[in-house]
């Protein structure tokens, strides 16, 4: 048996793994087949879908659902009851609909109360904003925030934003971050979209 703290109100159903160290807060639901990693936290009233996939060192505050078709990689941040979707084209009353994927990256951050939609990814160490609706894939190290969301900016490993421009050529810009001293290389295709605003 794996050590995992589980409230004695939360619900976890059978043939799940869950890794130790992971604090399972009051009313959380986990379906069967779902797996979460080492060190992960899951807040008051978190729903983790059938088969869905969470990293290591995850935090997911109170509210959110993380439906099936959603894979959550290592050290992402899911901010208080932001939202993920897993169908293009809901009908209350259509059966069997096509599960769309969604795919957050290694460290990547959503803010409270964002909305992802269905089929996107999020790039490792992206910040989605709050609010924000997303409706296409977000790069690396990207800052988006609006509806639709559209690129803001850039964000450090730590989560700062990055004004420094380092070095530049035609395949990327490098960053360094004024908060931790790291370097951040963005690819300049995306750069300039942000530049073309
Ligand atoms: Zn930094």
């Amino acid at each position: 048996m794996t050590e995992y703290y589980k409230h004695e109100s939360a619900f976890v159903e059978e043939d799940t793994e869950i890794g130790e160290d992971t604090n399972i807060w009051h009313l959380v639901h986990v379906r069967e087949g779902a797996s979460i990693g080492k060190n992960c936290n899951l807040g008051k009233d978190v729903y983790v879908g059938v088969d869905v996939e969470i990293g290591n060192n995850v935090k997911i505050q109170n509210g959110v659902s993380v439906y099936e078709g959603v894979k959550v990689e290592d050290d992402v941040f899911l901010g208080p009851h932001m939202t993920f979707t897993n169908d293009l084209y809901p009908r209350a009353t259509n059966e069997g609909w096509d599960v769309v994927s969604t795919h957050v990256k290694k460290g990547a951050s959503i803010g409270a109360h964002a909305t992802i939609i269905s089929g996107v990814e999020i790039g490792e160490y992206a910040m989605v904003g709050a609010g924000a609706v997303v409706t296409e894939d977000v790069p690396d190290f990207a800052l988006v925030v609006g509806n639709p969301a559209s690129i803001n900016g850039f964000v450090c490993y730590c989560g700062e934003k990055l004004d420094d421009v380092k070095e530049k050529d035609e395949d990327a810009v490098v960053f360094a971050c004024s908060h931790c001293d790291k370097e951040v290389s963005v690819d300049r295709e995306v750069y300039d979209k942000l530049k073309e605003r």
